[in-house]
């Protein structure tokens, strides 16, 4: 009997840090879509980003593996992370399409408000036919952008969706920290506790 073939998505962000939308998102879609393995990609130095506030991309890697330990789905993989220079979502997919059996397919899981950027990003229509977009409803994101990606892709190959809500963002959790707020519950535990030993987002923290 053929061996199904693998179902696999990438999950990119800053993860500057991770939380529990980030965290919702993933199992989300691994469920509707029945993935074997959501791979979480922090970005080295993310390129519509700039470095201020930008906790070191080894902290940033040490909060989401510890925020994934014990889950068997996910993954995490420093190939951003080591990767000299910026980080384009285009050169990832490739990179991690070359490293997975032939035959796996490859989904791009993206926040609405990253799926309305994504035309603009590097060789978006690459970016498509290597991995399909899994996009997740975000507050606040601007409407259409799943319209705009069918509308860019091959017929009969729109994006998927997920409909669960989370409104927490990173920036949010950020400006928390550095006026003295608790995030706990809203980071994942493990994460929490990597950003007290390091001290970071506190005010004044580089
Ligand atoms: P920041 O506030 O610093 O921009 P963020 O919370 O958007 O950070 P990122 O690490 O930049 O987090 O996000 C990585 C990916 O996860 C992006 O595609 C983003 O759209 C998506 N994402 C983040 N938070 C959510 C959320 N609450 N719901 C849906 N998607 C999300």
């Amino acid at each position: 009997m053929a061996k199904r073939a693998l179902r696999v998505a990438v999950f990119g962000g800053s993860f500057n840090p991770i939380h529990v939308g980030h965290l919702i998102v993933a199992e989300e879609a691994a469920e509707r879509l029945g993935l074997d393995r959501v791979i979480f990609v922090p970005a080295g130095q993310p390129p519509h980003k700039g470095a201020e506030g930008m906790a070191p991309a080894a902290a940033r890697l040490e909060m989401v593996r510890r925020a994934i330990a014990g889950n068997p789905r996910f993954a995490a993989s420093d190939v951003e992370v080591r990767r000299p220079g910026k980080s384009f979502t285009v050169d990832t997919l490739g990179t991690l399409r070359k490293r997975l059996p032939a035959g796996t397919e490859l989904f791009l899981v993206i926040g609405e408000d990253a799926a309305a950027d994504l035309p603009g990003w590097r060789e978006p229509g690459r970016i498509m036919e290597l991995a399909r977009p899994v996009v997740a409803a975000r507050e606040g994101a601007a409407r259409g952008a799943v319209a705009r990606l069918r509308r860019m892709m091959p017929r009969g190959r729109g994006p998927e969706t997920v409909a669960v809500r989370v409104d927490v963002s990173a920036t949010d959790l950020r400006s928390r920290i550095a006026s003295g707020r608790s995030v706990r519950y809203l980071v994942p535990e493990a994460a929490r506790r990597v950003i007290e030993r390091r001290g970071l987002y506190r005010e004044g923290a580089r």
